[in-house]
């Protein structure tokens, strides 16, 4: 049976009445998403902007939530947008990645939520800072939230790559890790920044048993006033959630797992062993820079082992960039220990 999935759906920003109710009830007849989003007040980069419609909007929200089965939520900033919620009784408020990054403005909200206990969602900080997010996660659970959970958005790096935010996969694998029993929900929306590669990006939160996904939906994609780029229809949020491989989560002990752990157990042992000795070369070689005045960085000798590295991974049939990384790290280690004087 495939497994309960919570997803969210629907647009960037409520913008007008008639957008609103026309999508929420395209996805509801979708019947494929328990709740609905859009934004009320937008966060924008630039001023001048689109910035919501505000307040005007939640009236919006409620006739969604009073005339579907879908629940309804939008995202807070400030102490005034949760008592405005809690006035309207939206079911539901997230908490943007702008915001998260910002423990001061968290604190504020989570003492306005205090007796009131309305499931919180919270997207990962902006950049990729794993303690800010379980920081903001902490300060709702101190304040009495009981149903929390975390949307993983994507972070921002200098070179996003083919992302408008680079997913950066370890940081909510390692959340899951700390906090098994948190769900998280995957927002492929905005990682993408594209509408190209929501369903792939959607399909490896499944992969990694992420507990549902946030999916920005509007009914004229071309037309949105925010995020035009990455919104889908709601005939194509139906195609795509049906179309997910959901995989189990519990699996008995296969024998043949069993048996390929142990062996990579073994390499990895190794793999430690064999870096240990090779930062003791390292090491070795910077007491000798170090006595004959020679500088810890040499390009050029870099240059020569990044590509030497990148030929063989190119022969074994292994990812380059994936190589580039590790020895980009083994570089890093290595300067550091050629620095210490022990
Ligand atoms: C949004 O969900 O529309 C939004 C602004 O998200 P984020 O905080 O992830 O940028
Ligand atoms: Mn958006």
């Amino acid at each position: 049976m495939r497994k309960e999935l919570l997803i969210i759906g629907g647009p960037c920003s409520a913008e007008t009445k008639e957008q609103v109710l026309s999508i929420a009830k395209d996805i509801d007849q979708g019947s494929c998403a328990q709740w609905f989003r859009a934004g009320i007040w937008k966060p924008r980069t630039m001023p001048n902007q689109f910035e919501g419609v505000g307040s005007k909007g939640l009236k919006w929200l409620v006739e969604v939530k009073n005339t579907t089965s879908l629940k309804v939520m939008t995202e807070v900033a400030n102490t005034r947008h949760i008592e405005k919620c809690i006035e309207h009784g939206i079911d539901g408020i997230w908490i943007g990645a702008r915001t998260t990054t910002n423990p001061f403005l968290i604190q504020e909200l989570a003492d306005c939520l205090k007796g009131i206990d309305i499931p919180v969602f919270i997207k990962n900080p902006l950049n990729p800072d794993i303690n800010l997010w379980i920081g903001a996660i902490e300060r709702f659970s101190k304040a009495g939230i009981n149903n929390i959970s975390a949307i993983h958005r994507g972070f921002s790096f200098v070179d996003n790559g083919a992302y408008r935010q680079t997913p950066y996969w370890q940081i909510p694998i390692e959340l899951k890790r700390l906090m098994p029993k948190l769900p998280i929900i995957c927002d492929p929306s905005h990682i993408a920044g594209n509408t190209k590669l929501i369903k792939h990006i959607s399909q490896t939160a499944m992969n990694l048993n992420f507990d549902g996904l946030m999916i920005e939906v509007h009914n004229q994609p071309k037309e949105a006033l925010t995020d035009k780029k990455q919104q889908i229809t709601p005939l194509q949020l139906k195609k795509l959630i049906m179309g997910l491989v959901i995989p189990k989560t519990n699996h008995a002990d296969l024998n043949s797992i069993t048996a390929l752990r142990e062996e990579i157990d073994r390499l990895d042992f190794q793999l430690i062993d064999i870096l240990k000795q090779r930062m003791e070369l390292s090491f070795e070689v910077g007491k000798i820079k170090k006595a004959n005045n020679i500088s810890i960085l040499q390009l050029k000798r870099w240059e020569e082992m990044i590509k030497t590295r990148l030929e063989i991974a190119d022969n074994k049939n292994i990812s380059k960039d994936f190589i580039k990384e590790i020895f980009e790290s083994i570089h890093q280690e290595s300067i550091r220990v050629q620095g210490n004087d022990k």
